[in-house]
């Protein structure tokens, strides 16, 4: 028997599909001619079963890709997996190798879009503009509360200088800050732009805001965490738009309680996939961390949604089709650091 008996060579399934998901992927695929099959559920142990002669899977960041879903969707005769992101620590791609399937991901749809958010978190926390905007709808017109500071001469700290990063520190630097960054490995190109490549203990001791974007990995796991913290300047600013587990939860809500920690801003949070792209107003939370979060004035959560910009959607319609094209014509991707497996 074929493959093309047991499943269809053409049809993409996908995960955790969002009406805009449906609306960007159906708008491009005039030219691909994909048979799309989109599903709400995140992909997990017990919802891969819903799958029905794909070849292909398309996932994003909060769909569980371990192990026991892989060896279920190889079995059913998948043998691609579109990651419709750039982060792939949800998937193993160990696995993904054992049970010989692909694995891409969009590598750089937007690196504007997610620096322009890490920004905005900034302003808004400096400048507290969500409180302005309900302060004067109350006919409350006083200053008192919204004291900010000029970012112009202020350190920033970046960790992890790779496509985000280095849009982000352009952006810093038009802002008149010094930029200081730490990667494992460094950029002639941004040193030529002013930055300055420092230790990581440097950036937590020098820095008056701190942003993340680093991959999650056993190195970066936690890399903000107490001890961290306490090396870091008085009210210092800590912005992540990475993934949550950079930050260790318990730890950040103690800095934000003693005052150490002068604002946070994350879009990203470590038991995100539980809550994030959900509309949960009328549950009860269990997540006692995110509503002891939320409850400080000087904390601003976004839910995941620094990608989510026109330009970024498209990119990442058409990089993911461009992707799934050239593994099926068993082609060699463009950009090499889309495939992973
Ligand atoms: P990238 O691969 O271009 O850059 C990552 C950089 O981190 C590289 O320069 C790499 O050398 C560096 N790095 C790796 N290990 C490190 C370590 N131990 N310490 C310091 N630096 C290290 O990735 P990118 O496109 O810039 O994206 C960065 C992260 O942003 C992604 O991993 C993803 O998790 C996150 N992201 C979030 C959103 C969102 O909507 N919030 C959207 C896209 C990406």
């Amino acid at each position: 028997m074929s493959l093309k008996d047991t499943v269809n060579t053409n049809k993409i399934a996908f995960f955790s599909t969002q009406p805009y998901d449906k609306t960007f992927f159906n708008k491009y695929n005039d030219s691909f001619g994909f048979e799309l099959d989109f599903f709400e559920t995140q992909l997990n142990p017990q919802t891969a079963a819903l799958i029905e002669k794909a070849l292909i899977v398309c996932v994003f960041v909060n769909d569980i890709v371990n192990e026991a879903v892989l060896k279920q969707l190889a079995e059913k005769g998948v043998k691609i997996i579109a990651l419709r992101c750039a982060g792939f620590n949800n998937v193993d791609l160990d696995a993904a190798k054992k049970y010989n399937l692909k694995v891409c991901r969009v590598p750089a749809y937007s690196p504007q879009a997610v620096a322009e958010h890490a920004m905005a978190m900034i302003l808004t926390l400096n400048r507290k503009t969500h409180k302005a905007y309900n302060r004067v709808r109350e006919q409350n017109f006083s200053l008192n509360g919204l004291l900010g500071f000029d970012l112009f001469g202020k350190t920033v700290g970046i960790i992890g200088t790779g496509n985000i990063g280095k849009a982000f520190a352009k952006i810093a630097i038009g802002f008149g800050c010094k930029v200081l960054a730490y990667d494992i490995v460094t950029s002639a190109e941004m040193e030529k732009d002013g930055v300055r490549f420092v230790s990581l203990e440097e950036i937590f001791t020098s820095s008056d805001i701190i942003s993340l974007h680093c991959p999650l990995n056993d190195q970066t796991k936690h890399i903000v965490n107490k001890e961290s913290i306490i090396l870091m300047k008085d009210s210092v600013m800590i912005i992540n738009t990475s993934r949550g587990a950079l930050i260790e939860t318990a730890a950040v809500i103690e800095g934000l309680k003693e005052g150490k920690i002068g604002y946070l801003g994350i879009d990203v949070y470590e038991q995100e996939e539980k809550l994030f792209f959900r509309d949960l107003s009328a549950d009860i939370i269990q997540d006692d961390a995110i509503q002891r979060l939320m409850s400080f004035p000087n904390v601003l959560v976004t839910a995941h949604q620094a990608f989510f910009t026109n330009e970024a959607l498209t990119q990442i319609a058409l990089v993911t089709f461009n992707n799934i094209k050239s593994l099926l014509a068993e082609n060699d991707i463009e950009n090499k650091t889309a495939l992973l497996v």
